[in-house]
């Protein structure tokens, strides 16, 4: 129903409105888009019904909500068709580069050649005449459409005539006219011919232009288009004018001013006037004469006016266009500033991400050098303080090692004891398998012995084939005990690799705190005497320390205790 409106709205005006209200009766089945082509078709109806400030209000509430492009272009080609009428053309020439600018995103046939039609007709107004042809050429190239193609040809004509281009109707003139009549367009049949006829006037033929006139009033008339009829009756009282005949020339031209449209100071008004003034000099009426000369001086200002306003308009839009131009390019620049500025933050937060990463690489570098510097100073701390054979604490460490735990137990009033071993006739082991299997010997005995002692306990090589072992919180019989263990673990510890076997064993000397006192070297020396008493008593035994009869005091048994 919609489409057949469409047809209809061209056709005949009062089946397209009927067609409107059938609509309106079904108006709650419509989607969105199809209530938006409605609302369009009632304003195009006002449009056409002279209803024109409504119009206008309509369309520009239309065009503002988010419609389709095509409806859009639509919309906004009826709105400047409607704003030139009102004569708004400040509005009609910022409407038409709103209408240019949407034209790219508008694929609709029809819709398209309404743009270019509107522009083409408002350039003409403006006597753009170049830009006019710009956009019918382009119109009639795009749509083969009669009707599209009558649009347009009769655009040509106007700026063909009205630019001084076109001076006498050929024969390629007359196929134009035939397009529009074939396509049953008769407005812009009529339009075509008033310019035929005007031709005619300019050369003089004032007889053609009436023929042609009178031969087409009946297309003319059907349009009901005052403006048409007008204009029509206005040549008709020129041309009668030309041929002197008076009486005709001021029937006509009485009926191009009655005819004409109320208050719109258009062309055919303006010759009209022209035409009674002149007729009235001829019939010599002066006063009439001067009352019409002052009307059409009236209408000439006026028309001039209204000339001067699209003029101005078109004038102001353009520079408004250029404003825009000038604007948009400012925001360009601001814009690229402001890229540029980000790129800027950007380059600056990388930067500070790449200190960040140095100085993480060098903290890393240093803390890497100082745990390799930690790593190597204790790793040479240990081999200080331990010794190379047999991987215990070596004479000086021990030493001070006992002396500090020696001093603990003392201010905690506890105990302490000591082992001194000495490896058996070491020097005959050494002579009979060789140095090499010594020193294994060595080792084993001190694996041995670490097995059994615990992680207080301090194990120490005092020198050759001798060692220390301090035992924090232990009697003298709690030491023997230990040293007995360790006696049997040594004794019981294999030798050689196998082919070349011997026995081994180590005698034990074992002093404590109770007897020799907190002194390192009194206990140390205590247990030397004990160790001595062992290998006197035969060697592979432990001897605790004793100190002789009588003695109260912490002094040696043995005086000379060192070998
Ligand atoms: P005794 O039972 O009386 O203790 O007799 P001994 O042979 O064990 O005692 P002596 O002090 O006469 O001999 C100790 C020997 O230990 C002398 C030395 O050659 C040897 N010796 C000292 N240090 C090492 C060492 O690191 N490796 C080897 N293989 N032998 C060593
Ligand atoms: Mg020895
Ligand atoms: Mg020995």
């Amino acid at each position: 129903m919609l489409a057949k409106a469409e047809l209809l709205k061209r056709t005949d005006f009062k089946a397209f409105g009927e067609a409107l209200e059938q609509i309106e009766l079904k108006v709650a089945g419509l989607t969105p888009a199809q209530r938006d082509h409605l609302f369009y078709l009632r304003a195009w109806q006002k449009t056409y019904a002279g209803e024109i400030e409504q119009a206008i209000v309509d369309f520009k509430s239309l065009i503002s909500r988010p419609i389709d492009a095509t409806l859009k272009a639509r919309a906004t080609g009826t709105l400047i068709n409607a704003l030139t009428i009102g004569r708004q053309y400040d509005d009609s020439f910022r409407y038409l580069a709103e209408l240019l600018e949407l034209l790219p995103s508008v694929d609709d046939a029809g819709a398209r050649s309404q743009a270019h039609a509107v522009a083409a007709l408002l350039f003409n107004q403006v006597g753009r005449y170049d830009q006019s042809l710009t956009h019918s050429a382009q119109m009639a190239k795009e749509n083969a459409e009669p009707w599209v193609s009558c649009i347009a040809n009769q655009l040509r004509v106007e700026s063909l005539f009205k630019s001084g281009q076109m001076t006498a109707v050929t024969a390629e003139a007359e196929t134009w006219l035939r397009r529009c009549l074939d396509a049953k367009e008769y407005v812009f049949a009529s339009f075509i011919r008033s310019y035929f006829a005007r031709i005619h006037l300019q050369n003089g033929e004032s007889k053609r232009a009436t023929q042609l006139l009178l031969a087409s009033r009946e297309d003319a008339d059907r349009t009901q288009y005052r403006v048409v009829i007008s204009s029509f009756n206005s040549l008709l009282a020129r041309a009668y004018l030309a041929q002197g005949e008076l009486a005709n020339a001021r029937k006509y031209a009485l009926a191009a001013i009655d005819g004409g449209p109320q208050e719109e100071f258009i062309e055919p008004l303006v010759d009209a006037y022209r035409v009674l003034y002149e007729v009235s000099v001829k019939q010599g009426d002066t006063a009439v004469a001067l009352a019409y000369h002052e009307k059409y001086m009236a209408a000439d200002k006026a028309y001039l006016n209204d000339v001067s306003a699209r003029q101005l308009a078109f004038q102001m839009a353009q520079h408004q266009a250029i404003a825009n131009k000038l604007q948009i390019e400012t925001l360009n620049q601001q814009n690229q500033v402001l890229q540029m500025q980000g790129q800027l933050a950007d380059k600056a937060a990388e930067n500070t991400r790449l200190y960040l990463a140095l100085l993480l690489t060098v903290l890393a570098s240093i803390a890497l050098w100082a745990y390799k510097t930690k790593r190597s100073q204790l790793h040479f701390m240990r081999q200080a303080q331990h010794d190379g054979l047999t991987g215990i604490c070596n004479r000086v460490y021990f030493m001070q090692q006992a002396e500090a735990a020696l001093e603990h137990a003392r201010r905690n009033n506890g105990r302490a004891s000591i082992l001194i071993i000495d490896l058996d006739h070491f020097k005959i082991i050494n002579d009979a398998h060789g140095h090499a299997a010594g020193d294994t010997v060595l080792k084993t005995s001190v694996t041995a012995c670490r097995r059994l002692l615990g992680k207080h306990d301090i194990f120490g090589r005092l020198g050759g084939e001798e060692f220390g072992v301090f035992l924090p919180d232990r009697d003298a019989v709690l030491a023997a005990q230990v040293a007995e263990q360790l006696r049997v673990a040594i004794a019981q510890t294999d030798t050689g690799d196998g082919r070349d076997e011997f026995p081994i064993s180590a005698s034990f000397g074992v002093s404590s705190s109770e007897i020799s006192g907190f002194k390192l070297q009194q206990m140390l020396a205590h247990a030397d005497s004990a160790l001595y008493q062992a290998k006197r008593h035969g060697r592979n035994r432990v001897e605790i320390y004793k100190p002789p009869p009588g003695s109260t005091t912490a002094t040696p048994a043995f005086s000379a205790v060192n070998k």
